[in-house]
């Protein structure tokens, strides 16, 4: 079965988006690029063209993860300015963004309210509030549920009921949990077959990106 995986640290696993940096070597599967927070530093303008000139790589399919960290990241206007210069990318090519947000829920909010035509957003690793992802739902904000949904009582098991389906999608991130897994726990959570899931997340894919998924 397809279980996309939408955001992966690990490499080779099927069916999975592997989150790369721009320093690092461009891998032979499906990956997304971006310049996270935590490794922002001054040469970022070196960075964004190196994301630039892989643009029209068959397998990316995405730009990040990139976005807000203010426990581990540099000083806030650059983060939102490095974050504005990447989403503008995916904004111009059609490519969703996979974000990562500690802490930064203001700066995606400024984010938002100065960019009337954002690119399609996955908050990834949800495990906010519901309250918090509820009031992004007017815009094109998606959310991306991981290891977190296996705890009993998360913020994620919470939002993921009153998550619109069209809004959902999985991951496993640095976890060794299986992405099977992380399905099979929603669709129980949800009352949804593992198959139905499947459908909802590949339908919710091919409407935010102008790119073909590799299969396997
Ligand atoms: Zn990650």
């Amino acid at each position: 079965m397809f279980f996309l995986d939408i955001h992966t640290h690990s490499i080779g696993k099927q069916n999975s988006i592997l989150s790369r940096r721009p320093e690092e070597t461009i891998p032979s599967q499906s990956f997304s690029l971006g310049i996270h927070p935590w490794y922002l530093k001054t040469d970022w303008a070196d960075l964004i063209n190196i994301i630039e000139q892989n643009i029209h790589h068959p397998h990316l399919q995405a730009i990040g993860e990139c976005g807000f960290d203010l426990l581990k990241g540099p000083e806030e206007n650059l983060q939102l300015e490095v974050f504005a210069a990447q989403a503008k990318i995916a904004k111009k090519h059609g490519l969703p963004v996979i974000l990562h947000c500690v802490k930064g829920l203001h700066l995606l909010q400024a984010f938002l309210k100065r960019n009337p035509e954002s690119p399609a957003i996955i908050w990834h690793g949800y495990n906010q509030k519901p309250e918090v992802a509820k009031n992004l739902l007017a815009r094109p904000v998606y959310f991306s549920f991981g290891e977190a949904l296996m705890k009993e009582g998360s913020n994620a098991q919470k939002f993921i009921r009153e998550c619109p389906l069209d809004r959902i999608f999985f991951e496993t991130d640095t976890s060794d949990v299986e992405i099977s897994s992380i399905y099979k726990q929603a669709s129980v959570i949800l009352g949804l077959s593992i198959e139905e899931l499947v459908f909802v997340v590949r339908d919710n894919w091919n409407h935010i990106s102008k790119r073909k998924l590799n299969e396997g």
